[in-house]
């Protein structure tokens, strides 16, 4: 069980959507049997639908990893969004190159290679759509950096925040987890706390938060 969703809702919900063919799918493919952790199913659906909704020029994602996400966001945005995407590790930026030359995608992604907190503090652009999903540890750190790079109307949807339901019960926490899970914590407080700030947390997935700037 993922503790953040009854197994049975996860089940039921995932069996609405249609499984993903080409691309997607093998990327998918490529994700499982390596262990790679791209977003969940249920997650990939709800980033598609608010793509639709928000139409957003620009993105920024924190986590490339083999550039699951930011393909499939490239494509629900029919190629209209241009992505940036930060990874640090060497061998998954030369996977997600590859993959992002391979399948054509290599005017709308932009990997930028080193550490999110590093590369947060240099860029300037804004942002329509932040995807924060790379250093569980260090959102409450990324925060403001987002916040700063996020324009007036744009969003910031953080995957994991949930963390297998360790973040909500102190009883399923493992004890390696703790530093990871306080500092999830206090990304959420921050987050829904903040009066400038409009905060949704949704126990989807692995569990997401989505802010905005209150109007
Ligand atoms: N968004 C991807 C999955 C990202 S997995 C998808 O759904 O397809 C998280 C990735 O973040 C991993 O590849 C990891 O190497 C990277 N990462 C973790 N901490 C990071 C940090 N502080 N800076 C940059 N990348 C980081
Ligand atoms: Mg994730």
């Amino acid at each position: 069980m993922s503790g953040v969703a009854y197994e049975y809702m996860e089940h039921y919900i995932r069996g609405l959507i249609e499984e993903h063919e080409g691309i997607l799918k093998e990327l998918e493919d490529y994700g499982h049997n390596n262990l790679v952790p791209i977003i969940q199913k249920e997650v990939a659906k709800f980033l598609e639908l608010m793509i639709q909704m928000k139409k957003p020029i620009k993105i920024l994602e924190l986590g490339t990893a083999i550039g699951y996400s930011a393909i499939l966001m490239s494509l629900s945005s029919k190629g209209k969004s241009s992505i940036t995407t930060i990874e640090r590790d060497s061998k998954m930026v030369e996977i997600a190159s590859s993959n992002i030359e391979k399948y054509g995608f290599k005017d709308k992604i932009n990997i930028l290679q080193g550490d999110c907190l590093d590369i947060l503090e240099k860029l300037d652009d804004k942002y329509d759509l932040i995807f924060m999903d790379a250093g569980k540890g260090h959102y409450n750190q990324f925060l403001p950096h987002c916040i700063r790079l996020l324009n007036e109307d744009g969003i910031i949807i953080a995957d994991n925040v949930l963390f297998r339901g360790m973040v909500a019960s102190d009883e399923l926490v493992e004890r390696r987890k703790i530093t990871i899970v306080k500092r999830m914590r206090k990304y959420l407080e921050m987050v829904s706390k903040d009066k400038n700030l409009v905060t949704s947390v949704i126990p989807m997935g692995d569990g997401i938060a989505v802010t905005r700037r209150r109007d």
